[in-house]
């Protein structure tokens, strides 16, 4: 384990860049994909991850992992209660 503030890799131990993923709707993580809408359907058991708002741009903190290509969201605090 490396010692810095970031987050780090749970598959390859790497440090972890912060940033974001941004989207013009809403974002959810879904246990199956809805092919009746573009917009993720939150059923029983989704994950929102960032609501969509007229306000402000929709995004949620993410971390990147370059060399395994991976990306790990922090979502607490966006559950939803169904
Ligand atoms: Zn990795």
């Amino acid at each position: 384990m490396e010692n810095h503030s970031g987050l780090t890799c749970p598959f390859c131990q790497s440090v972890m860049k912060k940033g974001f993923i941004q989207s013009g709707t809403r974002l959810a993580w879904v246990p199956k994909v809805s092919k009746l809408s573009a917009e993720p359907s939150l059923t029983k058991g989704s994950v929102l991850l960032s609501e969509q708002s007229r306000f402000s741009i929709n995004h949620v903190d993410a971390f990147l992992c370059e060399s395994c290509k991976k990306v790990v969201i922090d979502y607490e605090g966006n559950e939803q209660e169904q």
